[in-house]
């Protein structure tokens, strides 16, 4: 990241860093905390934006956020047409961004602005991401802290990418790994791990972190289900998404080769030695076993299918490339997918 003065006239020119927020009837912090972004940033000489996401709010915000971006040529509001939720509105704040680095943070003020330039060097040290640690979180012990630390463990452990607080909306990215990201449902609770499956260099950083001071969470408990099945749909796609025969198939054939073999077995009992085996359980086992086999591996031949039209069809490689070296400054022709 240079370090040039900041300019609000060259327009045009990359920026250093944009500063992501979404808001959902923030209305009584926002004003504070684009002064705050302002005051953290104006020290470090980078030029950057603030992009403000108003999620469809029902409060004074998105009209506060159209009078602020009048008068600060630094901050665009991006005013969504209804409530999508913190997802969609942090994809469209990646979507919208120009910097080369990306930092998010809630709009809320329970992070802290002044935070932000030591991730963005923790970035400069050669991380793709940089995820915020709130080591000593202002949140209800048993509602928030305590599912938040099983969360953590539990994600941690099943995609493989041990950062103490996912859950912590202040984060750095290069803007790179950003773009490779496919954010939908709630994923943005698993930033880290889609980034970690693109291959990113992840560290994180202790961060202040605040009560919230004004409005209320949006969130309740209602929340845990929810992240447990995200949590099983990150870990399938960390694991299997180019090879899904690999998972259906496996257990399919297993499936399919059980039921075969305990049929031939009562095959042999029936004509072999006359027996009667229509009272069996054994009989229904073995048409559910070779039931479920078919089943199991037919979802593995769709799920190759699927996989490759959603490579093909978006110009996504299988594979992300971190650099390309070479002395005569040669590119190929298609790189990361890009056409
Ligand atoms: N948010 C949003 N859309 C929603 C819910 C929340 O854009 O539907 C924003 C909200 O304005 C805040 C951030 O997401 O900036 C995090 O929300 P909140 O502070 O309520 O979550 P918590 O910090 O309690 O986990
Ligand atoms: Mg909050």
């Amino acid at each position: 990241m240079k370090n040039q003065p900041l300019s609000t006239t060259r327009e045009a020119t990359p920026l250093d860093v944009s500063i992501a927020i979404p808001i959902y009837n923030e209305e009584e912090s926002l004003p504070e905390l684009i002064a705050a972004i302002h005051n953290s940033l104006q020290e470090t000489e980078l030029r950057y934006e603030i992009l403000c996401v108003d999620d469809g709010s029902t409060d004074r915000s998105a009209q506060l956020l159209k009078e602020l971006a009048e008068k600060d040529p630094l901050l665009r509001g991006i005013l969504l047409r209804r409530n999508y939720g913190q997802t969609p509105a942090m994809a469209a704040g990646f979507d919208h961004a120009r910097g080369r680095a990306i930092v998010t943070l809630d709009g809320d003020l329970q992070n802290d602005p002044a935070d932000i330039p030591m991730l963005l060097n923790k970035l400069d040290e050669g991380y793709d991401l940089v995820s915020g640690w709130r080591k000593n979180r202002q949140d209800h012990a048993v509602t928030r802290l305590l599912p938040s630390k099983i969360a953590n463990w539990l994600i941690g452990r099943i995609t493989g990418v041990k950062v103490h607080d996912y859950g912590c909306s202040l984060k750095a990215y290069r803007s790179e790994i950003v773009a490779d990201m496919n954010l939908y449902g709630e994923l943005h609770r698993f930033l880290p791990a889609l980034a970690y499956i693109e291959g990113a260099r992840i560290t994180e950083l202790p961060v202040r972190h605040h009560a919230r001071k004004y409005g209320r969470s949006k969130y309740g408990l209602g929340r845990t289900i929810r992240v447990v099945l995200d949590l099983l749909t990150v870990f399938f796609m960390r694991k299997f998404l180019t090879r899904p025969m690999h998972v259906f198939g496996v257990v399919g054939v297993t499936c399919m080769v059980l039921g075969i073999v305990l049929g031939g077995y009562l095959t042999f009992l029936k004509w072999g030695l006359g027996q009667q085996i229509g009272d069996r359980p054994l009989l229904v086992l073995v048409a559910i076993l070779i039931l479920t086999g078919v089943q199991l591996f037919s979802f593995g031949l769709l799920g190759e299918l699927l996989m490759r039209t959603y490579h093909e069809s978006q110009g996504r490689p299988i594979y992300r490339v971190r650099e390309i070296c070479s002395s005569n400054g040669d590119r190929p022709t298609r790189e990361n997918g890009e056409k």
